[in-house]
């Protein structure tokens, strides 16, 4: 699941977008509002989530969710304030937010509200990624293995689900170790760790429990490839 996060703090909004990312979203971060207005303006369908602070340069978090209601979008939008005033929370709420979460605010209660907003928009399909015999569903965390007219859908972890998920981005193409450890660990890379070893190891295996044998290949030295049956 895509979400846009709109936040001009630095410190706070790359805390929320590292939160946001262990859980396995995908998240752009925009840092004023008529930056996060390019993202939404031709594209919102790619979000299934919106975070809004209100107070951002340029356009507040209350334009945002007006303009996006003004083309009709249904995007589910959270507002993130350090107002607390009931008159700020009616603004917010007539605007076009879905809910609202006032700052200071711990991680639990920010992801418990971006799940309930997702449970309240069931038209806001979650997106699937497909490549081949695999199709990633980013509502379950599943992915479904076509195997001879029949699929077989598998509940992957979180890191399991983006190991797949960045194979699938890059079909056919050698990824390195270090690729992977950039994408799915950034910063709390561990260069010496076989993390990747290991996530591969689970991931194979339960790609094969379901019908989907070989599918990563090791090219010894150099990394790792996605071979897919019908691409
Ligand atoms: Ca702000």
């Amino acid at each position: 699941m895509r979400v846009l996060l709109v936040e001009d703090e630095p410190d706070l909004g790359a805390a929320i977008a590292r939160t946001l990312t262990q859980e396995a979203y995908i998240v752009d971060w925009a840092q004023d509002g008529l930056e996060a207005w390019g993202y939404l303006e031709s594209q919102w369908t790619h979000y299934t989530l919106a975070i809004f602070d209100w107070l951002l340069p340029k356009l507040s978090g209350v334009e945002l969710c007006q303009r996006l209601r003004a083309q009709n979008s249904p995007l589910p939008v959270l507002m993130l304030t350090a107002k607390d005033r009931p008159e700020d929370t009616a603004t917010g709420l007539d605007a076009g937010a879905d809910d609202y979460l006032i700052k200071p605010f711990r991680k639990i209660e920010l992801l418990a509200r971006l799940r309930a907003l997702q449970r309240r928009s069931p038209h806001f399909q979650p997106q699937q990624l497909q490549r081949g015999e695999l199709t990633l569903d980013y509502g379950t965390h599943n992915v479904s293995i076509a195997n001879e007219g029949k699929a077989r859908s598998v509940l992957l972890t979180h890191k399991e689900f983006q190991l797949l998920e960045y194979f699938m981005q890059h079909p056919s193409q050698i990824v390195s170790r270090d690729q992977i450890l950039n994408q799915l660990w950034g910063s709390e890379a561990d260069t010496i760790s076989n993390v990747v070893a290991a996530l591969m190891r689970q991931l194979r295996r339960k790609l094969s429990e379901n019908g989907c044998d070989d599918a990563i290949e090791t090219i010894y030295g150099i990394g790792y490839r996605l071979n897919l049956n019908h691409e």
